[in-house]
This record gives C-alpha cells, structure tokens and sequence, in this order.
C-alpha cells in the first residue's frame, strides 16, 4: 500500500466511523483531516462478488455531495450548539458519553474524575449526606466529606472498602462525617490491614472542637465494634492518622504528596472550626467550599480553579418550607447564619471564573432546579452543573470538561480487596494474624449453648467450620497468586 493511499483510506475510514458510530458530529475530524479525495475513495463500495446479494445503487461521486451529506450541513469541524461552552464536551475514551458505569473506565494519566457521593444535608433515598470523590490519574483518590449513607455509593461504585481512606472533613456536622465511623471499623475488615485510616481536617476555638477529639471520642464510640472484629485478620487496621491543621492558617498546605497538593481555608458557618478546601494537581485544581456563607477568601484561594464546587441554598424559603416541612423562620435563619444563597453562589462563580461551577449539599427537586440555576445566572454566565443527585460523574482535562450521571445497581456487591499497599511492602498479600479469638472476648456458658450443627445441616452435608482462627502466624500470598481482581492497574502510587 503506497502512502497516498494509506492516507485515503485513513481519512475515509475516520469518516465512516464517525458517521457510523452514530455519535453525531463531535466525532467527526476537522476538515483539515479529511482531503478531499479521502471523500472521494468512499464514493463506491467494493463488491463482495461471492455474495453478489447488493443491492445496484448508483453511488455518488462528487466530493462537495458527499461532504455536504455527511457533515448534515454544518461545518466538519465542531459548530456552535445553543448555550454550550466550548471545552464542555466528552472525551472519545469516555465508554458511554451519556453515563458512567462502575468499574468500566480507568482514570486516563492527565485526567482528574470527580464523583457526587453524597448530596444534601437531609438524607433521603438517591441523596445520601455529603461528599465528594476525587481520582486522579497517577492513581491518588481523595474524598472530602463523608456524609451519613454516601458509603453506599462508593461500594456501588466499585471502590473497595480498604481504598475509602484520605478523608478530609470540612467541618464536625454530622452531615459531613456520619460515614466515618462505618468506613473505620469495616474498612479494617474488608482488607485496610497495612496501613493506618487517614484522616484531616481542621482544629476550632478549642481542643474540644477539633477533629482530633472527634476522632478520639470515634475510637471509643467503636471500642466494641473494634473488640469484636478482632477476631479478624485486622493488622494495621484500628490505626488512625489523624491530620488537625490550624483553622485560622488561611492557604495553609494540609497535604502535599506524589505531587498533590491540598490547601484549606476558614469558612463562615456560625461557628469556628469549618474550612474549604482546594486540591492541586498536575495542572488541575478542583475547589470544595465545604459549607458556609458566600465568602472572600474563597475568592482569594480559589483563583484560576478548574472546578469549583460550592454548597447552595435556593432563595424559595416560603416555598420549600411547604415542600420540605422546615418553618420558613427555620430556614431563612439557617440561610443567614449557615449557608450559600444561590444568587452568591453565581457572584462567588463571576469573581472566580472557574471552568466549571458545580453546587451541592442541596436539594435536587424538580420544583426547585429552574429557580436555582435562574438565581445562579444572575451574576454567573459561565459553564454551571448541579453536583447533584448522587452519582453525578465529572471527567477534567486541561482542555474538556464532561459531567455524566453515573449508574449504579440497586442491590450492588463488594469488590475485593485492593492488596497493592501489602504487594508494594511484602512482594504479596499478607493476611495478618488475628489479634484476638472468640475465647478472648467471649465466655464459655454462650458457646456452649450453640446448638450442634449436626442438627441442622442435612444428612451428607457438613461444611468444614472454621470456629477459630486455625494459626496465630500470617499468612503470605505471593503477588504471581494474587489475582487480578485485587491490584490496581496503575501501581505504586499507593
Ligand atoms: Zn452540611
Ligand atoms: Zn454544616
């Protein structure tokens, strides 16, 4: 094949596979990328003589036909569709431009994924409490926040239990930290075992106020549970590393690893000790204001984001104290002391001029979202996406920005362990021994009182039980055994 006409077939090819995929013109090369003879060897189809069923068309040979057919009358390159900004558009590896599926899409090396968890502040089905999932391509993942229930949507999402770890809390709400505790005590379990739950967040008036002392009174809120699950291979699971940065540091540095950076700064929300966050990577930089009122520093701290995600109340306290059932006086107060009137979330946005502004910690309500994204454009013009329902899905490169809804199953399983911290210290899977045996924790007269499984298994069938743990040594798995299943494709960044 001589170059011209590689060159022809390349150019038809990329064509026919644009128009074919039935993806619409965004998929379609630039004019630049298509000669016009690369229209033109497409102008009549090679005959299959041995099946000799076609049809006999005449076929078209004219370029300009050709062209003006397959580009539907709009230039070949990318044309200007309604209100839609340039750069908001999917990237070709996405598997379905419409949605995300768990576990079909790996974050790409430049590419930074953002995942809504968790949504508003009052839990209710398809929007559990708040927080944010941040991967990025060298294989990092942060989260900021961890609502009550937004665990839920991490498993479904195909995060195993020992991944939901770097966890930077804005502020102690509950909202915002419900989660914690769960993820702690069943990540330990579910295969966290050589390496300590981490978690940052900032100090307040006083030690009290600090989320160290929360984690402290987490610790003993769960010394049963912690107790009990000893009976397990937990290893390092029961650590904490706890990060309290000083809340008044304004643009202090939190975190900064594996070329990551997280800064943070005060946010107003009636009381001190509640912060914003900011991470920096690779030329990216996602913003999550946490909650609080429209404030200044995230105007200073937030300049040149890509993303900026800020919480959000619609200004319809009469109207949503109907729907909602909160007093109007309850709401408006809460608003004036706590929260983020929608029309400051469009002024902060104006003054900021992100490439994207996302809100969140609010209800998504069919009533509601017209009025919302009405109060926003009456300062902010720019690209703008509720970061709500759950399971909202953002892909980030420097050039494009997309935002899916991600699906996930109802009733949705485990995925295994991640075994790459264990691979990356021991060369394998190591199962630690068990700190404890039931003998330890429980008395004699209990077990006793089992009833004997040889009455209740049928005849013939009798499972091999495993009432203790059979070795108090560890167990080794080297890494050629580990499966697949269990390893991140990217490796060694965590
Ligand atoms: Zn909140
Ligand atoms: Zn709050």
């Amino acid at each position: 094949m001589n170059n011209a006409r590689t060159r022809r077939i390349i150019g038809a090819g990329l064509l026919l596979v644009g128009f074919m995929a039935g993806i619409g013109l965004r998929y379609l090369p630039s004019e630049a990328q298509v000669p016009d003879e690369g229209v033109a060897s497409i102008s009549s189809p090679k005959v299959n003589a041995q099946q000799g069923q076609q049809q006999q068309w005449e076929y078209e040979t004219d370029p300009e036909i050709i062209k003006s057919v397959l580009s539907g009358g709009v230039p070949m390159d990318r044309w200007n569709e309604g209100l839609m900004f340039q750069g908001i558009e999917p990237m070709p590896w996405l598997v379905s431009a419409a949605n995300w599926f768990p576990n079909t899409e790996e974050v790409q090396p430049d590419e930074l994924r953002i995942t809504f968890m968790g949504t508003t502040p009052t839990i209710r089905p398809g929007q559990m409490n708040t927080s944010v999932f941040v991967e990025l391509g060298n294989g990092d993942s942060f989260i900021f926040d961890l609502g009550e229930g937004s665990i839920a949507n991490y498993l479904a999402s195909g995060i195993p239990f020992n991944k939901i770890n770097d966890i930077f809390i804005t502020h102690l709400h509950v909202d915002h930290f419900g989660s914690l505790p769960y993820a702690y005590v069943f990540g330990a379990w579910g295969g966290r075992w050589h390496e300590p739950f981490r978690v940052y967040g900032p100090s307040g008036r006083n030690e009290e106020d600090g989320i160290g002392y929360m984690i402290e009174g987490m610790k003993m809120m769960t010394h049963w549970h912690k107790e009990a699950f000893s009976v397990f291979p937990i290893g390092q699971g029961w650590d904490i590393e706890v990060t309290e940065f000083d809340y008044q540091d304004d643009g202090g540095t939190v975190y900064d690893k594996n070329g990551v950076k997280v800064t943070h700064w005060r946010q107003s929300h009636a009381k001190d000790g509640a912060s914003a966050y900011r991470l920096d990577w690779n030329g990216l930089s996602v913003v999550f204001s946490g909650d609080g009122r429209p404030n200044s520093l995230t105007e200073t701290y937030a300049e040149g984001v890509d993303v900026l995600i800020t919480e959000l109340q619609t200004e319809v306290v009469a109207i949503s104290s109907q729907v909602q059932g909160v007093p109007p006086f309850v709401g408006r107060y809460t608003i004036d002391t706590h929260h983020n009137p929608a029309y400051a979330a469009g002024y902060l946005a104006n003054k900021v001029k992100p490439r994207l502004l996302m809100t969140t910690h609010m209800p998504f309500d069919a009533y509601l979202n017209p009025e919302t994204v009405a109060e926003i454009r009456e300062h902010w013009k720019g690209p703008y996406h509720p970061g709500a329902p759950d399971m909202i899905v953002v892909n980030v490169t420097k050039d494009k920005l997309w935002v899916r809804e991600g699906i996930i199953a109802e009733f949705p399983n485990l995925k295994p362990p991640n075994a790459d911290v264990s691979i990356a210290l021991y060369g394998g899977l190591v199962v630690p021994p068990p700190l404890l045996q039931r003998e330890d924790i429980q008395g004699q007269f209990i077990r006793d009182a089992e009833i004997p499984p040889e009455e209740y298994y049928p005849r013939g069938y009798m499972p091999q039980l495993m009432q203790s743990w059979p070795t108090d040594k560890a167990i080794f798995i080297p890494d050629s055994l580990v499966p697949p299943s269990m390893k991140s494709k990217r490796r060694g960044n965590n």
